[in-house]
């Protein structure tokens, strides 16, 4: 899963669907900045999500309809 750079304080979205056994989280975070299809920000994305279909930036990977993210961001703030 992923959402834009610049939402710094938003908490891993694969540890709140599975507990990381560790203190922390166990996710590595990688920054797209393909600008020809997210040209407005990058893009904070997994590499090791254990659900595959959240790996890399879902910008890029759906890049005629990012609202199909708006409803995962809006679960995070309440
Ligand atoms: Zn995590
Ligand atoms: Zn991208």
């Amino acid at each position: 899963m992923c959402y834009p750079v610049e939402l710094t304080n938003v908490p891993c979205p694969m540890c709140k669907v599975f507990k990381p056994t560790g203190a922390r989280c166990p996710h590595i975070k990688d920054i797209c900045s393909n600008r020809a299809l997210h040209p407005r920000h990058d893009v904070v994305h997994l590499r090791n999500a254990e659900v595959k279909s959240f790996n890399g930036c879902g910008y890029c990977k759906v890049p005629s309809s990012p609202i199909l993210y708006l409803p995962f961001l809006l679960t995070l703030r309440s």
